[in-house]
């Protein structure tokens, strides 16, 4: 029987390769295999409805289910700053290290390091939409500590953990992560439909 093909809207080869192991059900395709080479808008107010604009962009322009994901870092002394705009936080450029920069001295030597890292999900499958949501907690630190992963990385010690996400290997981080968790629904929700 032929898979079902759905369109993950990102060009990040390894976001694409972790979710591809775990929806063998399916034939997940990137954009560059719908050639699709736009610059897809990421102007909402939201990460949900950052999801929801890059995942209507596909299925209206090209007719194919298609999910799409947007993450932030929440940082509770910041009114949730700098969330929906976490990449281009010090600039647009998205740069990890000036970004983390300027969460440092936003922060300064406020005491409530509290922060949550979010993802949000959208999917449109045969004509509806679906939103999935997963969130990591944890602390921001006062100075970098690893050097693996990316962007806040080295600032962010997971809740339960005395390590950064810098300090773990892939796996550990995939499994407890923001994106692995909203990925985890989003699969449990296509392999019970399928
Ligand atoms: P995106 O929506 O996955 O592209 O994430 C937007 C921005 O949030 C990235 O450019 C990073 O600055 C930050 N970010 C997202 N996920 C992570 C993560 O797992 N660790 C650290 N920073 C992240």
């Amino acid at each position: 029987m032929n898979k079902l093909k759905l369109v993950f809207a990102t060009n990040n080869a390894n976001k694409l390769k972790e979710v591809q192991a775990m929806l063998t059900n399916f034939e997940i395709v990137s954009l560059a295999e719908i050639n699709c080479f736009d610059d897809i808008p990421e102007t909402a107010l939201t990460l949900e409805g950052n999801a929801i604009l890059k995942a209507n962009f596909i299925t209206q322009k090209f007719g194919l289910n298609c999910f799409a994901d947007d993450t932030g870092l929440e940082v509770e002394a910041l009114n949730n700053e700098p969330g929906v705009y976490s990449a281009r936080y010090a600039g647009k450029e998205n740069n990890a290290d000036k970004n983390m920069k300027k969460l440092l001295k936003e922060l300064g030597e406020n005491s409530n390091r509290k922060a949550q890292f979010r993802t949000a999900i959208a999917l449109n499958l045969n004509g509806k939409q679906y939103i999935f949501e997963g969130i990591c907690k944890g602390t921001i630190l006062k100075e970098k500590k690893g050097n693996f992963g990316f962007g806040y990385d080295p600032l962010f010690v997971p809740k339960g953990f005395s390590t950064t996400f810098a300090e773990m290997d892939m796996n550990t981080k995939s499994t407890i992560s923001h994106r692995g968790k909203a990925i985890e629904k989003l699969v449990t929700f296509l392999t019970t439909k399928s």
